[in-house]
C-alpha cells in the first residue's frame, strides 16, 4: 500500500478506488457511481491527496484534527536557523514523501 493511501486513511479517509463494476457503471469505495472511466478516474485524482508531492498537505490536515502543533513540535522546534531550515524543505522542498512518512509514523504512534 502506498504512503499516500496509508496516511489518508491514517487520518481518517476514505481513499477512492474502484470498489465494484456493475452494469457499465463504476462505484467508487466511497459509494460514488460513474457512467464512465474518465470521469471515474478524474474523480480518483481530485480526491485522493498526493501527500508526497505536496507536503504542505500534511501540515493542512494536521491543522484540521488539531494536532498541528503537537505534530510540528515532534519534527523540531522552529526557534532556530537549522531547524526552519529543516522545516521549510519538508514542507515546500521535499517531494519524496518524507513529511507524509513522519507524520503516519507519528499518528500511529501518538494521534
Ligand atoms: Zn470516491
Amino acid at each position: 500500500m502506498n504512503l499516500n493511501r496509508k496516511l489518508h486513511e491514517a487520518f481518517g479517509y476514505c481513499w477512492h478506488e474502484k470498489h465494484a463494476e456493475y452494469r457499465g457503471e463504476i462505484a467508487c469505495t466511497c459509494w460514488a457511481t460513474f457512467k464512465s472511466e474518465e470521469e471515474f478516474i478524474q474523480h480518483c485524482k481530485s480526491s485522493n491527496p498526493n501527500y508526497k508531492a505536496e507536503p504542505w498537505l500534511v501540515i493542512r490536515e494536521m491543522k484540521k484534527k488539531g494536532l498541528r502543533k503537537r505534530f510540528l513540535s515532534s519534527i523540531g522546534t522552529t526557534t532556530n536557523l537549522g531547524a526552519l531550515a529543516k522545516m521549510s524543505s519538508l514542507i515546500a522542498i521535499d517531494t519524496t514523501g518524507k513529511l507524509a512518512q513522519l507524520a503516519l509514523d507519528w499518528l500511529q504512534k501518538e494521534g
